[in-house]
């Protein structure tokens, strides 16, 4: 048996040794947690279709130039990534208000941003992730001024992109987390997006209807969870309903050599 080294276990994702240095191998769970950790369950085939979802469009965005942490996917629930190290944020980008920022600011759920608004949260479960601003992050560290332009710059792209991408498919992209990384590369540190993009991670709903197709219906309790990802996989062109052509396949035929009825 292949006997992989675990380097970090998440709440919906465990990183492996990869064959290679400097590659490691992210395994896709299919727990679902809200209320940091306090709320868990299981959605049977959650973690096989973040798998799709994220590497569509991490490869869609290493199409238009976006620096990623992504190699390949392996098989099912994993992909092949680069060993980065993860600046320990939470980017988070808005376009719409929702969630955290709504009940901040008492602001109506739904009502357009006058423009997208990023925010940073230190990623620290013990401490619930609390928002931070530049001001704390290059006080304490956590991440140089010149790295904070690039991971403005690289979150605002994602979302241009993203927004457009989803738009086409009939989805608001409401809002989003992403996670950076350091790829080390000889003398050269380049900034990367790391982690993954999921119904997880952003606020995704129907243009037509309004549904909630991401993980709220989970934290929320709306049922539907898997459909919801599916829905979005579906439309992303990811999800292979049919993996069998018409006509082709073996066919059942009877003992008399006759096909049966
Ligand atoms: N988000 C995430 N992980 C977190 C917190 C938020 O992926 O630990 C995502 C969430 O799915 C949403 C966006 O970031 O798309 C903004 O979340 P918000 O701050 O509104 O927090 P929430 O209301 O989800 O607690």
């Amino acid at each position: 048996m292949n006997k992989r080294r675990r380097v970090y276990e998440g709440k919906a994702k465990t990183l492996y040794e990869g064959p290679e240095p400097g590659t490691l191998i992210q395994h896709f769970k299919d727990d679902a947690t809200a209320l940091n950790g306090k709320k868990h369950s299981l959605i049977d085939g959650k973690g096989v279709l973040n798998n799709r979802i994220s590497e569509y469009l991490f490869l869609r965005l290493g199409e238009i130039g976006v620096p990623t942490h992504f190699i390949k996917r392996l098989n099912m629930r994993e992909q092949l990534i680069r060993e980065v190290e993860i600046i320990p944020l939470e980017v988070v980008v808005r376009n719409v208000a929702a969630g955290s920022l709504a009940t901040r600011l008492g602001l109506e759920e739904g009502k357009p941003l006058p423009r997208s608004i990023v925010e940073f949260y230190y990623k620290a479960d013990a401490l619930n992730d609390p928002m931070v601003s530049e001001e704390h992050i290059t006080a304490f560290g956590w991440a140089t001024p010149q790295e904070i332009d690039e991971v403005m710059s690289l979150a605002l792209r994602v979302n241009d992109f993203m927004v457009g991408l989803f738009l086409g498919i009939g989805i608001r992209l409401v809002d989003f987390k992403v996670e950076f990384g350091r790829l080390y590369d000889n003398e050269l540190v380049r900034v990367v997006l790391a982690d993954e993009i999921s119904p997880d991670s952003c606020r995704l709903w129907d243009v037509a209807t309004g549904d909630k197709l991401d993980k709220d219906r989970f934290r929320k309790d709306l049922g539907g969870v898997l459909e919801a990802y599916q829905e979005v996989a579906r439309r992303l062109g990811v999800l292979t309903e049919n993996p069998r052509p018409k006509g082709a396949g073996p066919v059942l035929v009877a003992s008399n050599g006759q096909k049966p009825h």
